[in-house]
């Protein structure tokens, strides 16, 4: 009787430890499909417990922090940023928190919470803001760029109105004076929108390019034509062929040829020569104008930016001309640089894959 009691007792035994077996086991699983996707984040995860030990972290963390092997370590062995201390003890005192700070060239943003499980104590989540950051940094200075621009002609425009109102009797030739500012004013400002509007739809990446193998010596001789009231083209090289949007590197050079007009004296003919080179090609637009200061040539691409201002208003520049070519240059995996002896020309020189 009593074996078999003890007996029955010792199948119970086993039935239990095997239930608690198949348990753990599914706890096992559950914990490793959990670490899974935490290490699948695109932020990183840090969990520390009351007395700031790692508890965890996950994937995104260990590359954010060079912090393999972390677990079990005192936090400041890990972290060495000052901000995540503060938001970890804020979290830790049952506040949330958030703040920024920069490591290696990235912005990350750390936001804290309390936790009330028995071994975590608090959670920090790093969310890597580089890009937002600068796209909002772009947006301020955009704004910026732009009022400072639409300030000069439309301060033109109001004193043209002004003198309009406030002059009793207009000869005919002060009319004609006024009409004539403001009329320039006027273009300025649709150019000055016209070119921020391109220039905005390409910087967002919203411009699809439309690739077809063209015949780049083509393609410049038809531009030369375009301009050929306005300047005279020397232009040589062999045809070379290549995979572009035809309409947007048009853009691209017209931009070049328009500025070689516009800066290049005009004593001179523009030389473009098309070139094969590797597998790609090389365009060189050269003028024999004034040519740019070493210390501009990388200026010169930003939006905005003129060398000599009064001189580019003269030539109704919004000093966007640029900026615009150097993104499509770039939206088809290409290059752009200059090349100037200052007082002896520029040459700017395209080359796309
Ligand atoms: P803009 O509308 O003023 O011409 P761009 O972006 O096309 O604007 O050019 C920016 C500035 O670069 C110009 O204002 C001018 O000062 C300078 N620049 C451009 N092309 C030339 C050139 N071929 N020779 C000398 N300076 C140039």
């Amino acid at each position: 009787m009593i074996w078999r009691k003890s007996a029955e007792a010792a199948a119970q035994a086993k039935e239990r430890e095997a239930r608690l077996e198949a348990e753990i086991a599914a706890l096992r699983r559950q914990r490793a499909i959990d670490l899974e996707i935490l290490d699948g984040l695109a932020e990183g995860l840090l969990a520390v417990n009351r007395e700031r030990r790692v508890v965890l972290v996950n994937r995104r963390f260990e590359e954010l922090f060079d912090a393999a092997g972390a677990p079990g370590k005192p936090m400041h062995e890990v972290v060495r940023v000052a901000a995540v201390f503060e938001a970890v003890d804020r979290a830790l005192a049952g506040e949330s928190a958030v703040a920024r700070f920069s490591t290696r060239n990235t912005t990350i943003e750390v936001r804290t919470l309390p936790l009330a499980a028995e071994e975590i104590a608090a959670v920090a989540i790093f969310i890597d803001v580089t890009r937002l950051e600068r796209l909002e940094s772009i947006r301020r200075n955009f704004i910026s760029d732009f009022s400072h621009e639409v300030r000069t002609p439309l301060a033109g425009l109001r004193s043209a109105v002004e003198t309009h109102e406030n002059l009793e009797h207009l000869t005919e030739s002060e009319g004609k004076q006024l009409r004539r500012i403001m009329s320039r004013q006027l273009l300025r400002l649709e150019r000055l929108v016209d070119d921020i509007s391109e220039l905005s739809r390409i910087e967002s990446g919203d411009l699809l390019l439309t690739l077809e193998r063209i015949d780049l010596r083509k393609l410049v001789d038809d531009l030369c034509e375009d301009f050929a009231d306005r300047a005279t083209f020397v232009v040589s090289g062999e045809n070379v062929l290549a995979d572009v949007d035809a309409l947007r590197i048009q853009q691209a050079l017209s931009n070049l040829i328009d500025n070689a007009i516009k800066y290049g004296g005009g004593a001179e003919p523009i030389e473009i020569e098309i070139a094969p080179r590797g597998s790609g090609a090389e365009i060189r637009v050269r003028d024999h104008g004034e040519g740019i200061a070493e210390n501009e040539k990388e200026k010169i691409f930003r939006r905005f930016y003129r060398v000599d201002k009064s001189r580019s208003a003269e030539t109704g520049g919004t000093g966007l001309g640029l900026a615009i070519t150097k993104h499509i240059v770039l939206q088809h995996h290409g290059s752009i640089e200059v090349e100037s002896e200052p007082g002896r020309g520029a040459t700017f020189i395209v080359r796309l894959p």
